[in-house]
């Protein structure tokens, strides 16, 4: 392993160079640091190091599809162009049985799972997303349901009076394995009070995948950064996952999100530099030192950079994903998907090993 970053001209770097290689935990001091540093490539190989202590050269990808069965939102998040209103042009909420016939007419060899997310419709009942799971299970049985976000399992509880646990326990009887990440965007209330995220708080999100680690389910992570958060609120964001991790070990894989320009009622008019992209993806690797991966999500920053994120801290490239919607609804100008061919070129690219898993990091296959 490659120790050219060190002897350290700048003491504090120096500090947390140190910290990184004994194995100590880094504080929100130290992120914040990393943040303001523009000393990149330290940052960047020092997560390298940390990643690659972790998962060696490999690099995971599944084979999924992304389904969403309605963009009806009760919510108005301000970085938000997914959603409409109920009868508003172009919003949509499919059953059980149109998503199940979407599927047959699009789904290829090979996917082992599902992962489903979509707006806050409360024109239809809890019931109504318990059946389009198990519409889905009983048509599939042998594709993984990797579904809803932690802000949804909030709303459910909200449209069905039922507590988290028994809407996660209704939900699991209907082929719910995993929850999605999303539904976190930033973990501070203020944050979401400025940005109009209207749905789960802090606390909810943290509770509902406590609630579901409890389960026994496995689940993933997210950070939505770009827009009005400070260093010190991404770096706090990530603590919070860190000290849940260390209660419940339930988080696979942690995914900064770079937010998408078209946002327009957020104000956001520019994308993420590339600089800000591949730091947040080196300091999530060195400030989450419980969770096994950091994802580079080739739908957000295209597929370069994804391939640069690999030397970064990222083990992880989503998968195939077949039809993306929402970062593209929001200016996203990268592919809606990629095959499983070209997932494994973009590894191999970055001098890796491409590694086919399941939903839950089970290796299916290792392209030498
Ligand atoms: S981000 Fe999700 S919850 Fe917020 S408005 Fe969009 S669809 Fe609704």
């Amino acid at each position: 392993m490659s120790t050219i970053i060190t002897p350290h001209t700048d003491t504090r770097m120096a500090e947390i160079i140190h910290k990184v290689r004994s194995g100590e935990r880094l504080s929100l001091e130290d992120g914040v640091y990393l943040y303001e540093s523009e000393d990149i490539l330290t940052i960047g190989q020092l997560a390298n190091e940390a990643n690659l202590r972790k998962n060696g050269k490999k690099v995971y990808f599944i084979e999924n599809m992304s389904l969403y069965f309605t963009n009806v939102c009760e919510a108005h998040c301000a970085f938000c162009n997914f959603r409409k209103d109920e009868g508003e042009e172009g919003s949509y909420t499919l059953s059980g049985p149109e998503m199940v016939e979407y599927v047959k007419q699009h789904i290829h060899p090979g996917v082992r799972e599902f992962h489903i997310v979509g707006g806050h419709n409360n024109h239809v009942p809890f019931q109504y997303y318990v059946d389009s799971l198990k519409a889905l299970n009983e048509a599939f049985p042998e594709v993984t349901l990797k579904a809803y976000t932690a802000a949804e399992i909030d709303f459910f509880t909200r449209i069905s009076g039922m507590n988290v646990r028994e809407v996660l326990m209704k939900l699991r009887e209907a082929g719910l394995q995993s929850l999605t990440g999303g539904g976190a965007e930033i973990l501070s209330d203020e944050y979401r009070k400025k940005m109009r995220v209207n749905k789960a708080n802090v606390d909810r999100y943290l509770e509902v995948h406590r609630t579901a680690h409890e389960l026994g389910m496995r689940t993933h992570t997210t950070m939505l950064y770009g827009s009005i958060e400070t260093y010190e609120d991404r770096v706090n964001h990530m603590i919070q996952i860190r000290e849940l991790q260390d209660e419940t070990n339930g988080f696979q894989v942690f995914i900064p999100l770079s937010m998408q320009p078209k946002s327009k009622n957020a104000s956001i008019m520019r994308r993420n530099s590339a600089y800000e992209d591949l730091k947040t993806i080196a300091i999530s690797r060195l400030m989450l030192d419980n969770i096994d991966h950091i994802k580079a999500y080739f739908i957000n920053i295209g597929t370069q950079l994804t391939q640069m994120a690999l030397t970064f801290g990222a083990s992880d490239v989503h998968g195939t994903i077949l039809k993306e919607k929402i970062s593209h609804a929001a200016g996203a100008l990268t592919p809606e998907g990629l095959t499983r061919k070209e997932l494994v070129w973009l590894v191999k690219g970055a001098g890796r090993i491409p590694v086919e898993r399941d939903t839950f990091y089970n290796e299916i296959k290792v392209y030498e």
